[in-house]
C-alpha cells in the first residue's frame, strides 16, 4: 500500500566522525540510514544481545534465562496505506501483524505491545473502535496483549506500534548466521500482497474470483508467521532468518550483508527463479508473478538459511500444519549480491527493486 516517497530531515548530531559521515544517509536510502544509526548508537553490553540492524533487538533480562525481543513499525497514511482503500479493522490488524512478523523473524513469541496513534479530527469514534477491533483480533490470535500507548491529533492517520516478544529458552535466530553453502528457504507464497495492491490500483476493491480475494486478503490482513518462526528457531536447522517485508530482492541482500562482514561483502545468494513460490494467478490481472515474487514486498513470509547437513532433518520434522517451506536458492561466497540462476546455469544479477522509503 506504499505510495509515496517521504523526505525527512536527519535526526540528531554525531558524537564522532563515522564511515558514513559523507552525505545524507536518508538520501542514500533506508539501509544507509540504518548503518548511520548503528554507528551513532553502538550496542551497550552486556544485557543487549542484538542491537540495531536486525528484525528486532534482543536482550537478556538481568538474572533471567530467556531472551526478550523488541521491535517497532509505523504505518503512515498516504505512504503505507490509503484510507479510502483500507477498512479500519484491516488497518489495525495489519499494523500489529507487521510488528509480530519481525518478532517471528527472530523466533520470539509475541507477548505485549503498545500503540501510538495520530488521528485527524474528521475520524469518528466508530472508525477508532473498528481500528482497535482489528488490533484485538490480531493480538488475540497470536497471544499478544495491549499494555499501553499514546494518542495525538494529526493531519493524517499514523500508527506506530512497539511489540515485545519472548524466547523462554533463549533460542533466537538473527540475520547474521548464514554461511556459504547454506540452503535458502522461504515460507508460503511470494508476490501475493503486491498482486492485491495491483487489484486496488485497478479499482477492484470487491472482486468475486477466489484468487483475487486471496490476494486482497494477503495485502490487507497479512498473517505473521509466528508459529513457523518459533518452530524454526527451536529446530536447530536454521542459522539465519528474517522476514520479507520490502521484497526478496531488497531483503535478501540485507541477509547477505549481515552474514558477511556487515558491510555487504563476503556472501552472495543465488536464487532459482523456477523454484520461487510465486503467486501465479496474478498474471490473470496483468501482473508478472515472478517480478512480484522478487520485488513485490509486504508478503511477511520468513526467509531463512539452512546448513546443507540439516536439510533432511528440516524436511522430516517440519510440522505439516505450518505454512509450506520452499528451497529457493543457496548462499555462496561473494560480495553481498543476489543472482538469479536459470535452469541452464546462466546467472544474472537481481537488483534490489523492493520498497525503500528514501530511495529516489
Ligand atoms: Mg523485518
Amino acid at each position: 500500500m506504499r505510495q509515496g516517497i517521504r523526505q525527512d530531515t536527519l535526526p540528531g548530531r554525531r558524537r564522532k566522525p563515522s564511515r558514513h559521515a559523507e552525505g545524507s544517509p536518508i538520501r542514500a536510502g533506508e539501509d544507509a540510514l540504518v548503518e548511520f544509526l548503528k554507528d551513532r548508537f553502538p550496542p551497550k553490553k552486556p544485557a543487549l544481545e542484538k542491537g540495531i540492524g536486525d528484525d528486532a533487538a534482543i536482550w537478556r533480562p538481568h538474572g533471567g534465562e530467556g531472551l526478550w525481543a523488541v521491535t517497532t513499525d509505523m504505518l503512515v497514511e498516504g505512504i503505507d496505506f490509503r484510507r479510502e482503500w483500507t477498512a479500519p479493522e484491516d488497518l489495525g490488524y495489519k499494523s500489529l501483524a507487521v510488528n509480530l512478523s519481525d518478532l517471528a523473524a527472530m523466533g520470539a513469541a509475541p507477548r505485549f505491545f503498545t500503540v501510538a496513534l495520530a488521528l485527524p479530527p474528521d475520524l469518528t469514534g466508530r472508525w477508532v473502535r473498528r481500528f482497535y477491533d482489528g488490533i484485538a483480533e490480531c493480538g488475540d490470535g497470536h497471544g499478544a496483549a495491549l499494555v499501553g500507548g499514546d494518542l495525538s491529533g494529526g493531519g493524517t492517520v499514523v500508527v506506530s506500534i512497539t511489540a515485545f516478544g519472548e524466547s523462554g529458552d533463549g533460542k533466537v535466530v538473527c540475520r547474521s548466521g548464514a554461511r556459504a553453502g547454506d540452503l535458502l528457504y522461504v515460507t508460503g507464497t511470494l508476490g501475493r500482497s503486491a498482486a492485491g495492491l495491483e487489484l486496488l490500483r485497478q479499482g477492484a476493491t470487491h472482486p468475486r474470483a477466489a484468487a483475487q480475494r486471496e490476494a486482497l486478503r494477503a495485502h490487507r490482513k497479512p498473517e505473521p508467521r509466528c508459529a513457523a518462526g518459533a518452530w524454526l528457531a527451536r529446530s536447530g536447522c536454521v542459522r539465519a532468518m528474517m522476514d520479507i517485508s520490502d521484497g526478496l530482492s531488497t531483503d535478501l541482500p540485507r541477509l547477505c550483508a549481515a552474514s558477511g562482514d556487515g558491510a555487504g561483502a563476503g556472501m552472495d545468494a543465488e536464487v532459482f527463479p523456477e523454484r520461487l513460490p510465486a503467486f501465479a494467478p496474478s498474471s490473470l490481472w496483468g501482473c508478472d508473478p515472478l517480478a512480484l515474487a522478487c520485488d513485490g514486498g509486504e508478503d511477511y513470509e520468513l526467509l531463512f538459511a539452512v546448513p546443507r547437513a540439516r536439510r533432511k532433518r528440516l524436511l522430516a520434522t517440519y510440522p505439516p500444519d505450518l505454512p509450506a517451506v520452499t528451497h529457493i536458492g543457496n548462499m555462496v561466497e561473494g560480495r553481498g549480491k543476489v543472482w538469479l540462476v536459470a535452469s541452464d546455469g546462466r546467472r544474472r544479477p537481481l537488483p534490489p527493486r523492493g520498497f525503500d522509503h528514501f530511495a529516489r
